[in-house]
């Protein structure tokens, strides 16, 4: 009896201790990029309860020594597609699948999407997306923070009531992000597609009903339209204009060029089914997007970071900062950077993730080397914190 009241008192006695006080955890970090830009050597990281407390270069016991990594924010992917994915044949999937098997697969795709660095995605979308969501944000499943779209909107979708009613039913259904395409893909030359009418309803109710709205466009008059509409995001952007760009600075529109997207179709072409034409395209569209961004990057657009992520990407996401920089000329700084805070700001959450400060979540990424100076250690991810949780070390 005496023993069960001790046994009793220590169990309750911790449970309240842990409740009261949780678990400190102090990061090491040979380099600490803040994700706005600014860069600390030698340094540790308190974390407290999900929430990064302290930057205390003198803070012990350490309990994961990160000395020779480089610590940064953890990723975000602003656009990928969480349900594509390769069946037991290696072709790409990406809807009308057993319902069992787009749930495990997206499960899947969130996993391997975490493990790469990746602490938040926006999924532009399938509805999918929601459970796995839902699951990850229950605790249930280890995945990347999820943004989604649940459905994509686009010209055939209705009449501009139609439209408008179709936003609140995306939002009644639970997105957290209006997905539009205001132009056709980059096969079919990505002319406007939507009408005027029907881009300003549907990011006019987005706005209306607190939401943001990204929007394919890949020509330039379907991109300035969504940009006039006050639409929050241009994906891809491939022939924007100079003009264009310009306006996008002063309407404070952010820009998301995805250029692993087309490297993904290129690398696993077997999955897919496209003609010797349509690879043509692909490989072409390369040039432009390059291009595209070196023009935003020089007009101090606001550039987040975007994959297109489907089937054969998931998990290589930080790809995307390889062909940035060593193809695009970006500073590696301008890259990880756009990953980080403004990618947050773009998905309205810059004021508790993508910067390592005192009061924001402790989503954080920690990668072998100094991606300053060889980008390619983007590759080498060693440690992946998410809300305070260990993910990968
Ligand atoms: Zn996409």
């Amino acid at each position: 009896m005496t023993r069960l009241i001790v046994l009793l008192i220590l169990v309750v006695g911790g449970v309240s201790a842990s409740m009261q006080t949780p678990r400190r955890i102090v990061i090491a970090a040979g380099t600490l990029l803040d994700g706005r830009g600014h860069i600390t050597r030698d340094t540790r990281i308190v974390v407290e309860g999900g929430t990064i407390v302290a930057i205390d270069a003198t803070a012990s016991p350490v309990d994961y020594d990160l000395g020779r990594m480089t610590l940064m924010p953890g990723w975000i992917d602003t656009h990928v597609h969480m349900n594509w994915h390769f069946d037991a044949n290696g072709k790409s999937v990406s809807g009308g699948e057993p319902a069992d098997e787009a749930a495990l697969a997206t499960a899947d795709d969130a996993w391997a999407t975490l493990q790469g660095g990746f602490t938040t995605v926006q999924s532009v979308g399938a509805m999918v997306d929601r459970s796995v969501r839902d699951h990850i944000n229950r605790g249930l499943l280890p995945g990347p923070r999820i943004l989604t779209s649940l459905r994509q909107i686009q010209d055939r979708s209705g009449d501009p009531a139609a439209l408008r009613a179709l936003v609140r039913q995306t939002k009644a259904d639970g997105a957290d992000v209006i997905k539009l395409f205001a132009t056709t893909g980059l096969g079919a030359g990505g002319n406007q597609s939507m009408s005027t009418e029907q881009i300003q309803a549907t990011c006019g109710e987005a706005t209306a009903v607190g939401l943001r709205s990204v929007v394919h466009a890949i020509g330039d008059a379907g991109a300035r339209a969504a940009v006039e509409a006050g639409c929050t995001a241009i994906e891809h952007g491939t022939f924007v204009t100079d003009a264009t760009l310009d306006l996008m600075v002063r309407r404070g529109t952010f820009f998301d060029p995805n250029l692993l997207v087309l490297h993904n179709y290129l690398d696993n072409r077997t999955g897919y089914t496209f003609t010797a034409d349509a690879l043509a395209t692909i490989e072409k569209g390369i040039a432009p997007t390059l291009d595209v961004l070196r023009r935003a990057r020089a007009r101090r657009v606001k550039i987040v970071f975007g994959t297109d992520a489907v089937a054969g990407a998931h998990g290589r996401n930080a790809e995307e900062f390889v062909y940035r920089v060593r193809d695009g000329g970006e500073r590696p700084m301008d890259a990880l950077v756009s990953a980080a805070s403004i990618a947050a700001d773009s998905l309205q959450l810059g004021d508790h993730i993508g910067t390592v400060a005192p009061g924001f979540d402790a989503d954080l990424v920690a990668v072998a080397g100094d991606p300053l100076t060889d980008i390619t250690a983007v590759r080498r991810v060693v440690f992946v914190m998410k809300g305070g949780k260990v993910m990968r070390h």
